[in-house]
């Protein structure tokens, strides 16, 4: 608690660009920033936060510091977005959709602007509940995705009932893998399922320029990866804006 108060955690920000590679949005991922352990990766510190419940503190914190940056971009980046996650606890432990109406409205956003991740795994429990209010999320205004799709059991299942915008393929499937033509062709037909139901994709984990290329000829429309940019701190993704 004393680490979210003290600003300790904080987002750094990865760009997501277009097929022209023009920065259009950003994904928040936090970051812990420790007076004596240092810089540390969500993987250290968010399965423990998960565990304890102090995650939807967290995330609360992320989420409205998105909502804060937003606000701030009003007149200077009125189209970029920002993607925050949702972890699958925070659907537990509090109202999420009040949570960041509530956000929006203070700083006074536009909703299409921010972008609600969510997995599977979050929809596993409780699962009418949860499709509802990610329905509810999309009747505010806000954009929903649906995050490491193709990575747990039944993405296919959930993809069927859940109301999504833009489908994230899950970056297993561009890393190293024994039969990468097996895998290229299950990216290029989920792209072009993505595409027929009318939702976006978007390609996680790009990091070359063949892979950029490939997935252009693909359909694929929207990429994030280490080709373009790790996450950065806000200063620098909004130098690289400019
Ligand atoms: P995620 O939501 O799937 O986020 C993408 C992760 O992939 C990030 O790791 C990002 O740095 C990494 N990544 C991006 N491009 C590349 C690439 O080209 N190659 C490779 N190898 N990796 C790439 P990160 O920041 O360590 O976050 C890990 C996970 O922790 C996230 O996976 C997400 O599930 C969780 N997480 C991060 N921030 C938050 C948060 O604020 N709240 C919650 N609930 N979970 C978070
Ligand atoms: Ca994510
Ligand atoms: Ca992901």
């Amino acid at each position: 608690r004393d680490a979210i108060r003290e600003n300790q955690i904080v987002p750094y920000l990865q760009p997501i660009v277009d097929t022209d590679g023009k920065i259009v949005g950003a994904e928040a991922l936090a970051r812990w920033i420790h007076p004596t352990q240092g810089f540390m990766n969500p993987g250290s510190f968010i399965p423990m936060f998960e565990e304890n419940g102090l995650i939807v503190d967290v995330d609360k914190h992320i989420w409205r510091t998105a909502c804060k940056i937003l606000g701030s971009w009003k007149a200077t980046h009125p189209d970029k977005f920002i993607s925050v996650n949702i972890s699958p606890k925070d659907f537990f432990l509090t109202d999420v959709l009040s949570d960041i109406k509530a956000f929006a409205k203070e700083f006074d956003i536009n909703p299409q602007n921010l972008r609600i991740e969510v997995t599977e795994t979050s929809m596993m429990s409780n699962t009418d509940g949860r499709m509802k209010i990610l329905e509810d999320f999309r009747k505010n205004d806000f954009i929903v995705e649906m995050d490491d799709f193709g990575s747990g059991y039944s993405s296919l299942n959930m993809l069927k009932d859940m109301p999504v915008d833009v489908l994230k393929i899950d970056m297993k499937f561009l890393g190293k893998t024994e039969d990468q033509e097996r895998a290229n062709k299950i990216v290029k037909n989920v792209i072009r399922l993505s595409d027929d139901l009318g939702i976006l994709s978007l390609t996680e984990g790009v990091e070359t320029e063949e892979q950029f290329e490939m997935l252009k000829q693909m359909g694929c429309t929207l990429f994030q990866g280490f080709y373009f940019s790790k996450p950065v701190p806000l200063k620098d993704l909004e130098g690289m804006i400019s």
